[in-house]
């Protein structure tokens, strides 16, 4: 599909530079383009921020005619409207607050071969509720107004997802009444299961699915180890700031508010002009950061997880994480905003075992929170082997190390063969300690928090190995279910204690096939 020798590819190109302003497709964008024109139903899985609207909007203003976008969130619908607006497409909601004028104007337009109008939003609540617009809408499509249904994240009609909503299952009847008009889903997540789920529900068993790569060829991923001490962190990001990106514009992400502010802080006093980005600050002071950051006013952004959504800087040459990310999934998608404009950027994480509880005690209450931690500290814990392959783990994709072009600090440095101790080495020693802790003191306070592990363990082994190598295991031992995290709730804060595992069965020690088996796993995961 990726080709140009389509009756409407030049045109297509007009459109992409003339009416939305942009010089080139993103990767899958032309073949998605030319699915839809075609008159597949299609479905494209992509991560937020890779671009696809413009898979609906695009062919909305190419074939003349009218598409009917179902989008989740009015807020989602008014802000694709404004945009729309800036280019010159005319496009409209019918929703509640919509003037009884305004909905006339709308369905008339609907109907009219002539008309300019070319998007229509609503949500499915609205599909569902409205029998009138229903059947305007079916209207249109025998009069062959209605070129394209557009399902924005269309994962939310199957059950096995993790987003629900009962009113995406109405859907089903779109391809049942609006004869012949192609159905065009798009989500950012979709496994398997939920991929069929999704094609039966919306009765296009047949659809052309396009699932863009999580490969970004560009970025180079490194994960630098953490020093303890705060002033150490600053010292070695000042470096890289100044030495390695100098002069260049990025983002750093940190755990909360107040290490945003502070660290923003520290680098304005000593000479990076930097701003800080959270939930709490006033709209107005956030936009204000925003924008001097992208007229390169501000050349570092010190964010949370609050600078997300709407960040389009294509020039972006490096994300560092000051902190853990809580899953995979984040830690990608904030990478991700590196390098958009295809030239090289790089993503760092810093790691340090204590972090990794800071953030466990976080998420341990959400359903999957720890599980989708561990994946990250699986990832930041690899000493050796690509990361591109923890990567490409989570979105069950295959990949192989000779891919990655030495664009990742391991690969670079060519460690291959799992270099470092064993983890298993340590258990012994770390169950004697937890076991210690936890019966030798009256009313449980003896429990043993994983800081706290790490430095008993490293003290009893401090002639054999390092405070890194143990902890390096720890995580390891955390990882892989031999210990585990319990957490306590009290009145002020969740605490996290290690205990003796429960996932996993304990090994015979002495067994040397588990252990090879288990090396495997940690040079691979
Ligand atoms: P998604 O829906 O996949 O999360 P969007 O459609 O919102 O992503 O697009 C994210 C950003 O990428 C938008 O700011 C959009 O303008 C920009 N974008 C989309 N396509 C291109 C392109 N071909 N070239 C440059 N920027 C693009």
């Amino acid at each position: 599909w990726e080709t140009d020798n389509f009756p409407w590819s030049s045109e297509a190109v007009a459109v992409l530079n003339e009416t939305f302003k942009l010089n080139t497709f993103r990767p899958l964008q032309k073949s998605v383009i030319n699915a839809v024109m075609s008159g597949e139903d299609t479905i494209i899985i992509m991560s937020t921020g890779g671009g696809k609207s413009l898979c609906y909007q695009l062919p909305a203003v190419l074939a003349k005619g009218l598409t009917l976008v179902v989008s989740p969130l009015i807020s989602l619908i008014q802000d694709q409207l404004i945009q729309l607006k800036k280019l010159g497409i005319e496009a409209a909601t019918i929703n509640q607050g919509t003037s009884a004028q305004e909905v006339t104007r709308i369905q008339n337009a609907m109907i009219d071969p002539k008309s300019s109008l070319r998007l229509i939003y609503v949500t499915p609540e609205k599909l569902a509720k409205s029998k009138r617009f229903m059947s305007k809408l079916e209207k249109s499509a025998e009069l062959k107004c209605l070129k394209l249904i557009a399902i924005d994240e269309v994962h939310c009609c199957s059950q096995w997802g993790h987003d629900f909503r009962p009113d995406y299952k109405f859907l089903h009847m779109l391809k049942k009444q609006l004869k012949g008009v192609p159905v065009l889903g798009l989500t950012a997540t979709a496994t398997g299961n939920v991929l069929a789920d999704v094609k039966a529900i919306l009765g296009v068993e047949t659809a052309i699915v396009f699932k863009a790569g999580f490969n970004r060829e560009n970025l180079y991923y490194e994960v630098r180890p953490k020093p303890a001490s705060n002033d150490a962190v600053l010292e070695d990001l000042l470096e890289l700031l100044k030495g390695r990106f100098k002069g260049q514009t990025g983002i750093v992400y940190c755990f909360s508010r107040k290490e945003c502010e502070e660290l923003a802080g520290e680098l304005r006093q000593n000479g990076v002009t930097a701003g800080a980005y959270h939930a709490y600050l006033e709209p107005e002071v956030r936009e204000r950061c925003h924008e001097r950051w992208l007229s390169g006013k501000v050349r570092v952004i010190v964010a949370t997880v609050a600078f997300g959504m709407g960040i389009d800087k294509p020039d972006v040459r490096f994300v560092i994480h000051h902190s853990l990310s809580k899953s995979m999934e984040t830690y990608y998608q904030e990478s991700g905003r590196a390098g958009r404009d295809g030239q090289p950027a790089t993503c760092i994480l810093y790691y340090r075992f204590a972090d990794v509880f800071r953030v466990s005690t976080m998420v341990c209450t959400e359903k999957v929170g720890t599980q989708n931690l561990y994946s990250v500290v699986s990832y930041a814990t690899m000493t050796s082997g690509c990361r591109r392959v923890a990567i490409a783990d989570h979105f069950d994709e295959t990949w192989d190390e000779s891919w990655c072009n030495k664009m990742c600090d391991n690969c670079r440095s060519g460690k291959k063969a799992s270099s470092t101790v064993d983890p298993l080495k340590f258990l012994p020693t770390a169950k004697e300690i937890i076991q210690s802790q936890t019966t030798n003191t009256k009313n449980n306070s003896g429990r043993v928090t994983a800081p706290k592990l790490a430095e008993l363990v490293h003290k009893k082994l401090s002639k054999t190995d390092s405070r890194e190598s143990v902890e390096y295991a720890l995580a390891r031992l955390i990882l892989d279910g031999y210990l585990a995290e319990d957490f306590h709730f009290t009145p002020y804060a969740i605490i996290g204690y290690v205990v003796a595992g429960s996932r996993r069965q304990m090994p015979d020690l002495s067994d040397s096939s588990h252990k090879r088996k288990d090396n495997d796993s940690i040079a691979s995961s």
